[in-house]
């Protein structure tokens, strides 16, 4: 298991790798806001593990191990996202997604998203809940 904050860089890499051919070290530093050298620090660590090749002043390359966990990071963040929409949690999604995704076990993460999968395939449902959650706010206000 990756820190939550080699986590981070690989699913950085791997939302760049989407959309970009090379990927580069000031990239992710822009993205992250992080120190060029701290970034370096980390790449070597990922290297390590062998989830990117990286040669200092090179491109990042995410390995097919790298590919697979970070396709289940950026995965992870859109389901936590998604479930904090669907519970009408009024917080900042992606903050709050982000303070959640390192700390939740593989068996909640499921949890949460057979619950989502559950709720979507169950509009009234969900409608009945957006009431419920409606009718609660406004007796807050009294
Ligand atoms: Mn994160």
């Amino acid at each position: 298991m990756l820190s939550p904050s080699l986590e981070d860089y690989l699913e950085e890499i791997y939302r760049f790798s989407l959309s970009l051919d090379t990927v580069r070290v000031t990239d992710i530093s822009h993205r992250l806001q992080v120190a060029l050298p701290s970034v370096t620090k980390a790449l070597y660590k990922l290297r390590d593990y062998e989830y990117i090749k990286y040669e200092p002043y090179g491109e990042i390359k995410l390995t097919d191990k790298g590919k697979e966990y970070g396709f289940y990071l950026v995965t992870r963040n859109q389901l936590l996202q998604e479930f904090l929409a669907l519970i009408c949690s009024e917080c900042n999604f992606a903050a709050e997604a982000e303070a959640m995704e390192h700390y939740l076990s593989a068996a909640t993460i499921d949890a949460i998203k057979t619950l989502v999968e559950f709720i979507k395939s169950h509009p009234s449902w969900k409608e009945e809940f957006d009431d419920f959650v409606q009718i609660r706010s406004k007796e807050n206000l009294l």
